[in-house]
């Protein structure tokens, strides 16, 4: 910890853990001991770890080839393409590193299309207060959290800022200029808050109304997390733009911006956009076989089979302490508000009882397991959480 301290810059308060290799829903730190892990990983970790499929894929790649360049052609990152407009419904897929960087491409994206139909080079994009979409300038931008942007203001101009699950709010900001809504269909680093229907299609008939692009961030919520592929479908509503990457590669960096027929026709061709590693063989190879094996190991069905029982779990704490006050989530998206003791302090104590739980916003304690988890897991995080209070 000391040497890493010394060599990484600290622009984070680590927890006192140094993490070796990791099994199914559990992680093991260099001293041998075990936690039962609830955020595997910023909610990246879905399939849980060491899966064998996976991970020979993985290893297969790198036998082969491992990088190209966008200048190529490469077999990984066409099925993997294949792959998630299948599973999106969307029509053209531009791989990216990151989640942020699968932002700054949908609102490229979204002001191209924009400049295409009006020339003007002065528009501006309805973001969400308390939303999250990355630390880069552009994300940053649209990133509903003063305290990220005040030192690295001046951002990208032109963003206007709403209240989440308030269509009235939204509409207040709209203006001519006015080129995209972007929001998270469940809010995650803000403190998990589940779009309500109303104002989810309320948005997408006002952007059918005004030819406004609907940018759905996916990042977090996607991938199985809330039991659909991606959450706006258990909504009934299509984007034009969606960005995934957390889960999208399990663990290997990759992130993605995916643009429905018409926004992909009217945006951004050859000069506009690009990146070095962005569609790179090995991403590709992993986003490919996650796609299979959600399929193979039926991971939807799964997690709306088990989500239920975290829920039950879940309302049984807040029911009984008096300091949970509220759960709110999406399948295995959950948050239960904490009111009158520091969340972080119970996050420690779980830490020393084996247990990994994050936060969300100032106040809320968040869960996302790898979707693999078992109700035995569940009741064993429950057991280590009472212990931790
Ligand atoms: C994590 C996250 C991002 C940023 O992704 P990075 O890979 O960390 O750049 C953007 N949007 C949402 C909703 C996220 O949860």
């Amino acid at each position: 910890m000391d040497r890493a301290e010394n060599a990484v810059l600290h622009t984070y308060n680590r927890f006192p853990v140094v993490l070796e290799r990791g099994e199914g829903v559990r992680l093991y730190d260099l001293d041998g001991k075990e936690y039962l892990d609830f955020g595997a990983g910023i909610a990246v970790f879905a399939l849980g770890y060491g899966n064998k499929a996976y991970n020979q894929a993985l290893k297969d790649q790198v036998d082969k080839l491992i990088h190209t360049s966008n200048l190529f052609y490469n077999m990984p990152m066409t099925e993997a393409a294949e792959k998630l407009l299948k599973a999106s419904g969307l029509s053209k897929v531009f791989f990216t590193n990151s989640g942020t960087e699968a932002i700054e491409g949908a609102i490229k994206a979204a002001r191209k299309y924009a400049w295409l139909r009006d020339g003007s080079t002065d528009h501006e994009i309805i973001a969400m207060k308390h939303s999250f979409h990355g630390r880069s300038l552009g994300a940053l931008s649209v990133t509903g959290n003063a305290h990220y942007q005040e030192p690295f203001k001046p951002l990208i101009g032109g963003i206007r800022f709403a209240d989440f699950n308030d269509l009235d709010s939204v509409k207040e900001q709209i203006t001519e200029k006015t080129c995209a809504i972007i929001l998270e269909p469940v809010q995650g680093e803000g403190g998990i808050y589940p779009a309500s229907r109303e104002f989810l299609q309320g948005l997408r008939s006002l952007c059918d109304e005004k030819d406004i692009l609907l940018i759905l961030d996916e990042i977090q919520c996607g991938m199985g997390r809330t039991g659909s592929m991606f959450a706006y479908q258990d909504y009934e509503v299509e984007p034009d733009i969606m960005t995934t990457a957390k889960a999208l590669g399990c663990g290997v960096p990759v992130g993605a911006f995916v643009l429905n027929e018409k926004t992909a026709q009217n945006s951004l061709v050859p000069g506009d956009h690009g990146t070095t590693y962005g569609g790179n063989p090995l991403a590709c190879r992993a986003v490919s076989k996650v796609f299979d094996l959600f399929e193979e190991e039926k991971i939807l069905e799964h997690v709306q089979k088990i989500a239920p029982y975290l829920e039950k779990k879940l309302d049984e704490l807040v029911e009984k302490y008096d300091f949970l006050t509220e759960r709110r989530g999406k399948g295995l998206m959950q948050g239960v508000v904490v009111s009158g003791r520091p969340v972080g302090e119970i996050i420690n104590k779980a830490i020393e009882n084996g247990l990994f739980v994050l936060s969300a916003g100032t106040d809320v304690l968040r869960f996302v397991p790898p979707l693999i988890i078992t109700e035995a897991d569940i009741d064993e995080m429950a057991e280590k959480l009472e212990r931790s209070f």
